[in-house]
C-alpha cells in the first residue's frame, strides 16, 4: 500500500511521532518540519506529510492538496529562517533517477546561499 496514515518501519513517520526525536521546527496535524541530518546548503529543511505517502508517483488524485499545505508552511518557515527575501528553493525527489532514498514524500526546502541549478 503507497499511503497508510504511518508505517512502523519509516524514519520520517517516527520522526513525526516523535519516536526518534528531532529538532521541529514547525508542526501542525498534517505537516511536519525538521532540519536534513546531511544539510547542503545553510538552511536545508524538510517539510513532510504526516501521512505516509511514499513518494509523489504514489499519491492519490485525493492527497495532492497536501502540496499546497507544505508549500505554504515552507513559505512561512522560509520567512522565519530570513531566507524569503534571499531565495531559497523547494524540491521534491521522485524516484531512483531524482535520487529519492527516503520513501516518505518529502520536500527540500533549500537557501543561506547561491544555488546553481541542482546544486
Ligand atoms: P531524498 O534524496 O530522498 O529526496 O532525500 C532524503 C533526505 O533525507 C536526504 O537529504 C537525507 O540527508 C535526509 N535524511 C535521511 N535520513 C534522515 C534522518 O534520519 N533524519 C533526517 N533529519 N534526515 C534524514
Ligand atoms: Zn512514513
Amino acid at each position: 500500500m503507497s499511503s497508510e496514515e504511518s508505517n512502523t518501519d519509516c524514519i520520517f513517520c517516527k520522526i513525526s511521532s516523535g519516536e526518534i526525536p528531532s529538532q521541529i521546527l514547525y508542526q501542525d496535524e498534517d505537516v511536519v518540519v525538521f532540519p536534513d541530518v546531511r544539510p547542503l546548503t545553510p538552511v536545508h529543511l524538510l517539510v513532510i506529510p504526516r501521512k505516509h505517502i511514499t513518494s509523489l508517483a504514489e499519491m492519490a488524485g485525493d492527497e495532492t492538496p497536501i502540496i499546497g499545505k507544505m508549500v505554504k508552511v515552507a513559505n512561512q518557515v522560509a520567512r522565519e529562517q530570513g531566507i524569503s527575501e534571499s531565495g531559497y528553493r523547494l524540491t521534491i525527489n521522485s524516484g531512483a533517477d531524482a535520487g529519492q532514498v527516503v520513501f516518505h514524500l518529502h520536500m527540500h526546502l533549500m537557501g543561506g546561499r547561491h544555488l546553481d541549478w541542482k546544486h
